[in-house]
């Protein structure tokens, strides 16, 4: 449902405003309405763009937080098209036009056009240079949220000089909608949230050791005695949360999953892999220091998708989400057939295999243990991932049609696996996957 209707609001932000336009043209000039028809689809597609990471909770439940980011994506290089599409298509039209893009002696509205799409190709660049030019994933996060404000400041200003679109009442009221809409969540993610969202606050009872890289941060809520029931909300196994240190808006936050089991009241364990600065840091936590977490957030949970059994497979620290969920199931005592793969480098790796060995007594669990540097004498399974591990692991082709796939790990693993699953016919809506990657 929630789903549906956030489907149904995104077609109308995008579809309304082309047709009030189109509806409002002369039709004097088809190449000229075109050109319209692709400046304000980019318009309506940028509001989309800048909503779709605002953390609103029903839409990463809804779409999960890689559908979210998909979009986000997809929506900016389809806005960078139109964009240019617009331009050439202006200048088709009138090739004096050219001269607007000289920033010196153009008029305002060409100024802000021309700004608005060169923060937009710095932005798309940035993004897909990231990896390759080495930047801080906390410095291109501010870049690109400037560089977005950037974009959607001149957009507006552009349109605003333009004024022949404002002119038409019906169009006005479109757009003042539009702007109030977008405003309205960015106050609500960058003000409201911060400052006011009371069930972020949470202390540390405990950090416990996992491995020699990984350990646990045991959290429980500071309970508002003004308003305890908002500190104690749930949360789907396989959620996560964004976690900071500090409550300003300036602190770097961070997106880990929730390990525990849905049904630990409000105690939250988070397992992290203690590999860069920020997860270096929470190592140095004590008990009694204060975090804030914002969520839950995401739809990669079994409470979120029906299936008749569970085929999980993690890479390394994604086995987090896969052993919230079977905390979960064992405390429900679930009695469909679960599966789960770990992928790890070596044996010491190998997360919670005591507790997943105590969880195949009271679930119906089978694991495979995949190392890709094994010692001598290990007798499981060892290297990649392939075709012939989930072939041995899945029942028939109707049974493991019915089944709910759930591939959390780093991305290269996650996309191999999915393109095995692809080649033995497992239906698309049947796979969900997690990256731990947003850019
Ligand atoms: C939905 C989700 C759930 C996750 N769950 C877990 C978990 O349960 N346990 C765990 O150990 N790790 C988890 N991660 C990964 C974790 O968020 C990163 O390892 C962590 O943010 C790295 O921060 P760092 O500064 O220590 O490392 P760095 O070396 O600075 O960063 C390593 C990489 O992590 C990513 N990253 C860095 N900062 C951020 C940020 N603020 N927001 C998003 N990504 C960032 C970037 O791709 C960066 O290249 C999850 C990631 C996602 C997206």
């Amino acid at each position: 449902m929630e789903r549906t209707l956030w489907a149904t609001a995104g077609l109308v932000v995008l579809l309304v405003p082309v047709l009030l336009g189109l509806s409002r043209a002369d039709h004097s000039s088809p190449l000229s309405e075109l050109s319209v028809g692709m400046g304000v689809f980019a318009t309506s597609l940028l509001a989309c763009a800048v909503v779709l990471p605002s953390r609103l909770r029903s839409l990463t439940r809804s779409f999960g937080i890689d559908g979210v980011l998909g979009m986000h994506r997809f929506a900016g290089l389809l806005i960078a098209a139109l964009v240019l599409a617009h331009i050439v298509v202006v200048v088709a039209v009138n090739p004096a036009d050219l001269g607007l893009l000289d920033v010196v002696h153009a008029p305002n509205r060409a100024r802000a056009a021309t700004g608005a799409t060169v923060a937009l190709g710095a932005l798309i660049g940035l993004t897909l240079l990231r990896r390759r030019l080495r930047h801080r994933y906390e410095v291109w996060r501010w870049v690109h949220v400037g560089l977005g404000g950037s974009v959607l400041v001149l957009t507006a200003l552009h349109i605003w000089w333009l004024n022949h679109l404002i002119r038409d009442r019906a169009m006005r009221v479109g757009f003042a909608i539009l702007v109030l809409g977008v405003l309205g969540v960015l106050a609500y993610r960058w003000l409201w949230r911060p400052t006011f969202g009371a069930r972020g606050k949470y202390v540390v009872r405990e950090i416990r050791p996992e491995t020699a890289t990984v350990s646990t941060l045991v959290l429980e809520p500071r309970t508002n005695p003004r308003r305890p029931d908002r500190d104690t909300s749930g949360f789907a196994p396989g959620q996560f949360a964004w976690l900071r240190l500090s409550p300003s808006i300036r602190a770097q936050e961070h997106p880990f999953t929730i390990a525990s089991s849905a049904h630990l009241n409000t105690r939250r364990e988070f397992t992290i892999r203690h590999s860069g600065d920020f997860t270096r840091d929470l190592r140095r936590l004590r008990p009694g220091d204060p975090v804030w977490l914002d969520g839950p957030h995401g739809a990669f949970s079994v409470d979120l998708q029906h299936s008749t059994g569970l085929v999980m497979i993690a890479g390394g620290v994604g086995i987090t989400p896969m052993i919230s969920m079977l905390r979960t199931l064992a405390h429900r005592r679930d009695r469909r057939p679960h599966r789960l793969v770990t992928v790890a480098r070596t044996v010491d790796d190998l997360l919670f295999r005591p507790e997943l060995n105590e969880l195949t007594k009271r679930l119906d669990l089978t694991i495979v243990e995949l190392l890709r540097q094994p010692p001598k004498d290990w007798t499981g399974a060892s290297g990649a991932i392939d075709e012939a591990v989930l072939t041995a692991l899945l029942p028939g082709e109707f049974q493991r049609n019915q089944l709910g796939y759930y591939l959390c790990g780093p991305p290269a693993m996650v996309t191999d696996v999915v393109t095995m699953l692809n080649k033995l016919d497992i239906p698309l809506p049947q796979i969900h996957t997690e990256k731990f990657d947003f850019v």
